[in-house]
This record gives structure tokens, C-alpha cells and sequence, in this order.
């Protein structure tokens, strides 16, 4: 199966090409020949299926220059705007057709100006509303509008914005949801704006298990040593990993930094122009461990990260997923290591009834326990008049953060 046979023109498939995409993935086989049609669709695959070229290329090959902007991207976060956006300005260096991409923390006036003689613009929620109200963005040409990362821009808390998006744009429009799972939230929005949906259902591939994943079973007070063992020990590219606050990511960086481990960190505190220059710099291996928060690293697309690590497991199975498909990407190996106590387990036990026999328990081999570590103390509760030891993760680890500063 090419390309062509799916009905992309010899342009589009030329460029392709030359960046030695040849063969469709599953989902691409699937969506491509029904979008090529203007039908709309729900489509689910796993992180790292290729879904962007699945809506990039018919739009690519329907959209024409100066006619205003006629099809919306929209996306949950700047990193993957950013990504998307280039995706459709590499395989559109021929046709002079100018993708822009807007969202928050930078300046409004470079987009507007961007705007005026944008074919496709590729956005997140906020700043496309921001956009629309301030009727610098004209939705009246716009012939298609994508949802990428669906469930995770639910997740953000999204929903309004969307919608009040998806209402300001003609209904003779294509829509286009993508996501790595379908929550009965899509289902219900996608009823709302989708006329007559195509759904297609990609299920992760079995035969060639190309991501390992491992938990190890540790106290509290152990984990950074035994990060730090991990990432000594294993052949690391780059490395990922993940914890749940913005300040903790600074604190752990440090952390793995002074022993020997170069670290820096990503979270939504950062300025956009330190984030993109930090994931450049990950990209390019100038460090190899990057400590993020799920919403800074959603979306991101590195192909060389080799390890995903859960210094902390997140709130839910979904959240675990995508993280996990950070690694392991287009057809290379990858492992996901999760590091887990005891006040986890309830989340851990959802996750190994989910992926079964594909995650294993390792037992913890002999490692040195470094000097600096979560302070496990006993904690006086005022309300409840007496010591109890904190259950709260988050807190225990800002008192850390605090215990290190
Ligand atoms: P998803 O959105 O499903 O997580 P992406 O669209 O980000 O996946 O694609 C993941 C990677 O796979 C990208 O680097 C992309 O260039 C590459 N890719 C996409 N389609 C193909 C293909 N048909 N053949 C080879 N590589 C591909
Ligand atoms: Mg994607």
C-alpha cells in the first residue's frame, strides 16, 4: 500500500518521500481515503500511529492559497501546535500555502499580522477564542476543523472553548476528531458537532511489542536514589520522566544533576521561549533527562527518547498512556519504568489490570541510597489533634521541595 493508492496526489507523496515516509500506517490506510471524501470521523489510535498526517494530507490537498482561512487545527498545548504546524509547512514547501500557528504566552500583534493571509491555522483553544473575539480570526471560509489530542483538551478543562469555536464555523464544515482514547465526553461532543461520523478504531498492535514496561515496588524515601541507580544504569538516549507539580520538576532536576546526571526540567512555569529552547536542547541530547508534568510534555514528539520514567504514577489510566507512548516511538524500542510506593497502589493495581502480562514487577537490585531524599516524618494534622503520616504525594513532595531550596 502507497499513498498514492489511498488518492494523495504525486506532490504531496513526493514529499513524503523525501523524508522516507513511504508506507501508510494503519490508521493513515483507514482515515485518509474517508477524509479525502469530506466525510467527518471520530478516529482512535495509539501515541506515535501517525494520526497528524491522517487529516494533514487531505487538507493539504484540498486547501487553496489566499482564500482566506479554511481549515482549524485545534490542539491542546503551544509545544504540539508548534509541531503540527510544521508538519504542514514541510509538506506544503511547493504549494505556497501558509500555515500559521497562535497560541498564548507571546504576543498577540505577530499573530494577528500572521493571521491576515493565513490559509491554515493551527491553535490552542484559548488563544483561538481570544483570536475570534477580538474578530481577528475570520471562521467564515473554514472548510475543516481538527481536534487533535481530543481527550486530553477535555481533560484541560477545554470543553467551552471548543464549543464556542466549533459554533462560530460553518456547518457545511468537515470535522475531525483524533485521540488516543474516546471518552464518553468526545462521544457526547462529537454528537453535538459531527454530522454523520465515519469511526475508526485502531487497536495497538500485538505481534511486535516494541515498549517494555517495568514498575519497581519502593519506599517513598527511596525513589530518587533509585532513579538515580536506573538512569546510571541503563543505556540511555534520552530520558524522560515524569512527576505531577511544575515545582517539583525544578527540584528534582537539581536533584539528578548533582549526582552526576544531566538534568533540566520542563513545566508550565517556564516562558515559552525557555520551554521551546529546552526542548530543542533535549532533542539535540545537549542533556538527557528531561523532568516534566504531563501538560508540559503532551504531545511532544522526540523520536530518540528511550526510557520514560514515573518518578510518580498519574492520577489515572489514560494519563499512563500517553506518557508511556512518549517512548517506543516509529518502530523504535522503548522502555517505561514506574517507580511506585505504597500510597500508589491503588492507581498501579488499575494500571497492571489494564496492560496485564505487558508490565512487569522487577525486583530492585542493590543500589546506594544518596543522602538527600523525601522526608517521610511523621506529620502533626492540627484538625485531627494528632501525628499521622501524610498520605498526599503532592504534599510531601512540596515539603521536600521546600527541605532542598
Ligand atoms: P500520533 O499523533 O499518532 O502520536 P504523529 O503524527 O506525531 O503520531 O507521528 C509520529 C511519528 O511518526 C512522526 O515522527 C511522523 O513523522 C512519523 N510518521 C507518521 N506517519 C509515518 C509513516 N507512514 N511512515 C513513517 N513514519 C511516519
Ligand atoms: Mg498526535
Amino acid at each position: 500500500m502507497t499513498f498514492e493508492h489511498l488518492g494523495i496526489d504525486t506532490q504531496l507523496t513526493q514529499e513524503l518521500q523525501n523524508y522516507n515516509i513511504k508506507t501508510p500506517t494503519q490508521i493513515q490506510e483507514k482515515t485518509i481515503p474517508l477524509l479525502l471524501t469530506g466525510q467527518d470521523l471520530i478516529a482512535r489510535s495509539e501515541t506515535g500511529s501517525g494520526k497528524t498526517l491522517c487529516f494533514a494530507l487531505p487538507i493539504l490537498g484540498k486547501i487553496l492559497s489566499g482564500k482566506g482561512v479554511q481549515s482549524l487545527i485545534i490542539v491542546p498545548t503551544r509545544e504540539l501546535a508548534k509541531q503540527i504546524a510544521l508538519e504542514f509547512q514541510k509538506f506544503s514547501r511547493n504549494k505556497n500555502i501558509r500555515t500559521i500557528c497562535v497560541y498564548g504566552g507571546t504576543s498577540l500583534s505577530n499573530q494577528i499580522t500572521l493571521l491576515r493571509r493565513a490559509d491554515i491555522v493551527v491553535g490552542t483553544p484559548g488563544r483561538l477564542l481570544d483570536l475570534m473575539r477580538r474578530r481577528n480570526l475570520d471562521l467564515s471560509k473554514i472548510q475543516s476543523v481538527v481536534l487533535d489530542e481530543a481527550d486530553r483538551m477535555l481533560d484541560m478543562g477545554f470543553i467551552h472553548d471548543i464549543e464556542t469555536i466549533l459554533q462560530a464555523t460553518p456547518k457545511t464544515r468537515q470535522t475531525m476528531f483524533f485521540s488516543a482514547t474516546v471518552p464518553e465526553e468526545i462521544i457526547h461532543l462529537g454528537r453535538k458537532f459531527l454530522s454523520h461520523p465515519a469511526s475508526v478504531n485502531v487497536l495497538p498492535e500485538r505481534t511486535k511489542e516494541v515498549l517494555a514496561q517495568f514498575y519497581y515496588t519502593l519506599r517513598r524515601n527511596e525513589k530518587i536514589s533509585y532513579l538515580v541507580h536506573s538512569l546510571k544504569k541503563e543505556q540511555i538516549q534520552l530520558a524522560l520522566i515524569f512527576c505531577k507539580t511544575k515545582h517539583f520538576t525544578k527540584t528534582l532536576a537539581r536533584e539528578l544533576s548533582q549526582n552526576g546526571i544531566k538534568a533540566a526540567s520542563l513545566n508550565g512555569n517556564m516562558s515559552q521561549s525557555q520551554r521551546e529552547r529546552t526542548i530543542q536542547d533535549f532533542k539535540e541530547g545537549r542533556f538527557t533527562t528531561l523532568v516534566a508534568t504531563d501538560v508540559a510534555a503532551r504531545g511532544l514528539h522526540i523520536d530518540n527518547v528511550s526510557h520514560v520514567y514515573n518518578f510518580e504514577l498519574p492520577m489515572d489510566l489514560d494519563s499512563y498512556t500517553h506518557r508511556i507512548g512518549r517512548t517506543a516511538r516509529a518502530g523504535k524500542e522503548g522502555k517505561a519504568i514506574s517507580l511506585v510506593a505504597e500510597h500508589e497502589y491503588d492507581i498501579l493495581q488499575r494500571i497492571t489490570g489494564f496492560y496485564k502480562e505487558k508490565i512487569k514487577r522487577l525486583e530492585k537490585e542493590d543500589y546506594p541510597l544518596l543522602k538527600v531524599s523525601i522526608q517521610d516524618r511523621p506529620h502533626f494534622n492540627r484538625s485531627r489533634g494528632r501525628f499521622s503520616h501524610r498520605n498526599n504525594a503532592e504534599q510531601s513532595l512540596q515539603r521536600f521541595a521546600r527541605y532542598n531550596s
